[in-house]
């Protein structure tokens, strides 16, 4: 008898929350949904309903009834639970065998890390999580014996790039390197690359959105603007693979077909190609360790002309400094620069600042909040308060600028 995975999908709404349900349509031998989680979208979530039959969906809690009504309005019968606690009700479902972990930023994290302590097999969109809490996040995958996937293209590229043991081995390269020497993560350099800083400063927010490369949701095309992204990735990957932040380079290459390289010993360098489409990641991770159809376009390989890859200019995109600093300067200073940069992003896509001070907002938070070091025993409540008390403070900033 095939058995079918039983999928989760936390942000079905978003743009990962797309490219995963077009997957899980085109396979329906290999995959079932089993529950699906929306937040704003909630008619997009009630189509979604219709044509995957979810046994369980989350809402926000004030959305609940009326949801529910809906849904026995159009004739489906599936249990509609709310808020944070409804995520994390389906995120450690025991009927589910995997989480994809797709809500955007910190709201991601409490189901994100249920799904790791219920020992789920998770598929990690929700770069924010570890960037908050990579250590609280790894800690729990090996203890509740969970596995953690990155859907995170350069993350899931260079997943594809390390030796078979150390895959098999929670992705810890610190412990046992095989001959890894260092981690290269490509960046598009977003759509300001050819731009001048004076540009960059005028840049209205439908411009800063349209990313050159990738269609992805908002927040994470104005991340990629600013290059925060590729800083939020850099931190990713330290807690992923267990490394400190200088055995990691970033390096701008503006065709986004190599997503990213392992460096080895050797000096090999291996690196994964495809074309930018997030569905063969996230084939990748339904997958593994087989293969299937991932419905993206096949690489032209006759057609490329050129693959370039530039140094990033740090003094244009101070965001991929300020990641670095936080990185060295600990968690608490994670939380803070995570927190001050979703303010502020917000902030730009209301109109309210302009892009480029997203990166000023976020440095002055970085120096300002200063905390002492979370110390081992730091869990999810401790995490959650820096983060409170970084968006107060982050928000007094914003507001001193409008
Ligand atoms: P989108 O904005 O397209 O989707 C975000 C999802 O999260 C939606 O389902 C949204 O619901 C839900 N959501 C938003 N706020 C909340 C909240 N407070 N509580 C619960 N759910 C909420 O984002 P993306 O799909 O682009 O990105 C999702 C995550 O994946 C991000 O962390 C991003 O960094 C990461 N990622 C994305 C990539 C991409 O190509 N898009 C690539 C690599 C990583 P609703 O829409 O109904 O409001
Ligand atoms: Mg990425």
């Amino acid at each position: 008898m095939v058995m079918t995975q039983r999928i989760t999908v936390l942000g079905a709404t978003g743009s990962i929350g797309d490219s995963t349900l077009a997957i899980l349509a085109a396979q329906p031998q290999h995959y079932s949904v089993y529950a699906l989680s929306g937040y704003h979208r909630l008619d997009k979530l009630l189509t979604l309903c219709q044509q995957f039959l979810p046994k369980r969906v989350s809402v926000p809690s004030a959305a609940i009834d009326d949801f529910a009504q809906r849904l026995s309005a159009a004739g489906l019968d599936i249990d509609v639970v709310g808020g944070e606690k409804g995520l994390i009700d389906i995120a450690t479902d025991s009927q589910a065998d995997t989480v994809v972990a797709a809500i955007v930023g910190a709201a991601g994290l409490p189901s994100t890390l249920a799904a790791a302590r219920a020992g789920k097999r998770i598929l990690l969109a929700n770069k924010e999580a570890l960037v908050m809490a990579g250590q609280v996040m790894m800690n729990a995958v090996k203890i509740y014996n969970a596995t953690l996937l990155p859907l995170d293209s350069e993350h899931n590229a260079i997943f594809q790039c390390l030796p078979l043991a150390i895959q098999q081995d929670n992705m810890q390269i610190h412990q046992s390197s095989h001959g890894v020497r260092k981690l290269w993560l490509t960046a598009s350099g977003g759509p300001f690359l050819g731009q001048s800083f004076a540009q960059m400063q005028q840049a209205s927010v439908a411009e800063a959105v349209k990313h050159p490369n990738w269609s992805m949701g908002q927040k994470i095309s104005v991340d990629s603007a600013t290059m925060m992204n590729k800083g939020l990735e850099l931190i990713e990957a330290c807690h992923l693979f267990d490394l400190p932040e200088n055995k990691i380079n970033v390096v701008i290459h503006p065709q986004s077909i190599i997503h990213s390289m392992v460096e080895y010993s050797d000096g090999s360098y291996l690196a994964q190609l495809g074309s930018p489409d997030m569905k063969t990641p996230i084939a990748h991770a339904l997958s593994y360790p087989d293969r299937i159809d991932s419905g993206s376009q096949p690489l032209d390989l006759y057609a490329l002309s050129g693959l370039e890859f530039v140094q990033p200019d740090l003094q244009k995109f101070a965001c991929l400094r300020l990641a670095r600093q936080a990185m060295k300067a600990g968690t608490q200073a994670t939380i803070v620069l995570n927190a001050a940069n979703e303010i502020a992003v917000a902030a730009f896509l209301d109109g309210r600042i302009r892009l480029t001070d997203i990166a000023d907002i976020n440095e002055q938070s970085l120096n300002d909040i200063q905390l002492p070091p979370l110390n081992d025993t730091a869990d999810i409540d401790d995490i959650l308060a820096i983060d409170k008390i970084a968006r107060h403070l982050t928000d007094r900033l914003v507001a001193k600028l409008v």
